[in-house]
């Protein structure tokens, strides 16, 4: 499916094939349109402006960053709030706008631009399966196409591969692997027993999805920790700045820091949100000091506790979790799932830390999985078996500078390969959310049209 938009004539030849329509590849598109380049968009679900995270059709599921940090602009950070001033949303400086929402400022963003060029567009409905270097430039390959699509650069905006299956479950129909199918989830039986695994906040989500409307489904959450996001709080303290010491850093150090940041900011009176959303700045350069061993001492040691405080959920769904817990609809488990069965019914029954359970179904939120050794999407073993994308040494990604440029096998940058949001994982850490996406959008457009 191909449809063309736009007219005014670009006022640069430079053609850029996009890899994926989510919040990565739509605000990188935006970009390029407003600096005269002719943009070709490949987005699987045949409309960009979604992606995973703004897919959601159930208005229960908020940002989980407040509207006055999710413009899709660095040079212009109201720019949210202005959509919504114009858009018949009511929406506050603090507060957290429905996801789907999200997805409508994009596609409005991504619209008008198109509309006011001065690049052009072709927004391709198709999965992408290949790139293929053809001298200066790239020819990419979809599925339903064989000749291709010629570009002089690619930006891979191919964002959260799915999470793996999980271990020890068969292939059934009670064992959901897709969380963002809500039509299927709310189709569940009103009086559902489900477990959901994972406690992150895709978990939190379905939960809210699954326990709003039915008040006799049951919920337990599980995972190996049992660590749910911590809430935001009304009224927080902005400002906090946590001085970051000149020299070689370690994972132990950085650790220490942020606690003893924590403690003297509790001792004046000011919340630890603060102090963990006053280093969100600096986490791109933190985490390039790291050496290799100490990142991954970070991630073995450290990285749990700082996601559960680093993403947080809206407080109104924290309110939400707590009655569900005191009614007793909702159960939180650390420990993992143990082992599951069938029974003579063929119903499964799954071990977890406090005894068995029989339960209706089995939702797999463990998060998307980035290690792209494990991966069966074709683009990525095309990809990997050119030697055009790498693992990063820590498979949180592919291997990229710091600017967004892939580096391949060999070691060295691909010319005009570049990618934008969570492929740049393993290089940046804080890579996966709209205040660090919209930088990188900006910043490659710019590398690519330079005025
Ligand atoms: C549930 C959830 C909630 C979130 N909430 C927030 C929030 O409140 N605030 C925030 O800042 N961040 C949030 N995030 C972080 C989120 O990852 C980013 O905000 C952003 O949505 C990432 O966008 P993306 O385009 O990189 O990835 P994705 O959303 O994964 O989009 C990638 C797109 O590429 C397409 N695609 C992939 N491969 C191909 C191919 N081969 N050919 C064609 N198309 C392809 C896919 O179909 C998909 O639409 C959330 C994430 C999730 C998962």
């Amino acid at each position: 499916m191909t449809t063309d938009a736009v007219p005014p004539e670009p006022t640069t030849s430079l053609t850029v094939a996009i890899v994926g329509g989510g919040a990565s590849g739509t605000l990188t598109a935006i970009n390029l349109l407003r600096r005269g380049a002719s943009v070709t968009l490949f987005e699987s679900r045949g409309e960009a402006g979604y992606g995973v995270a703004y897919s959601t059709t159930d208005g229960r599921h908020l940002l989980n960053v407040r509207a006055n940090n999710m413009s899709g602009f660095p040079d212009d950070r109201d720019d949210l709030l202005d959509w919504a001033a114009t858009s018949g949303v009511e929406l506050g400086p603090t507060d957290f706008l429905p996801r789907r929402d999200y997805s409508r400022y994009l596609r409005d963003r991504f619209a008008q631009a198109a509309e006011a060029g001065p690049g052009t567009l072709e927004t391709v409905g198709e999965t992408v399966i290949d790139v293929e270097p053809i001298g200066p430039g790239f020819r990419v390959l979809t599925s339903d196409d064989d000749e291709g699509h010629a570009a002089d650069a690619v930006v891979l905006a191919y964002g959260n591969p799915p999470p793996q299956p999980l271990a020890g479950l068969p292939e059934a129909p009670w064992n959901l692997s897709d969380p963002w199918d809500v039509a299927r989830i709310s189709a569940l039986p009103e009086d559902a027993t489900v477990l959901v695994v994972g406690t992150g906040l895709t978990a939190i989500d379905t939960t809210v999805t699954l326990l709003d409307d039915s008040p006799a489904r049951r919920v337990i959450m599980v995972s190996r920790h049992g660590l749910v996001p911590s809430p935001h709080v009304d009224d927080q303290f902005t400002s906090w700045v946590t001085p970051v010491p000149d020299g070689p850093l370690t994972a132990d150090g950085v650790a220490a820091l942020v606690r003893a940041q924590i403690e003297h900011a509790t001792g004046l009176g000011v919340d630890w949100r603060a102090v963990i959303d006053g280093l969100r700045g600096p986490t791109q350069s933190i985490w390039r000091r790291l050496p290799e061993l100490e990142r991954r001492r970070f991630r073995d040691l450290y990285a749990r506790e700082w996601e559960v405080r680093r993403h947080r959920m809206a407080p109104r769904i924290a309110a939400l979790l707590k009655a569900y817990q005191a009614e007793g609809r909702l159960k939180v488990l650390g420990g993992g799932v143990l082992g599951c069965r069938t029974d003579a019914a063929e119903r499964p029954v799954v071990s977890l830390a406090d005894g068995d359970h029989e339960v209706t179904a089995v939702i797999n939120c463990t998060g998307p999985s980035p290690d792209i050794t494990r991966t069966d999407n074709p683009l990525l073993l095309a990809l990997q078996k050119r030697g055009l994308i790498a693992p990063d040494p820590l498979r949180l990604g592919i291997d990229v500078t710091e600017d967004g440029h892939v580096i391949g096998a060999d070691g060295r940058v691909v010319p005009d390969l570049l990618t934008v949001g969570p492929p740049c994982k393993g290089a940046l850490y804080e890579a996966t959310a709209i205040p660090e996406i919209r930088n990188q959008a900006a910043a490659v457009a710019a590398h690519l049209t330079p005025e």
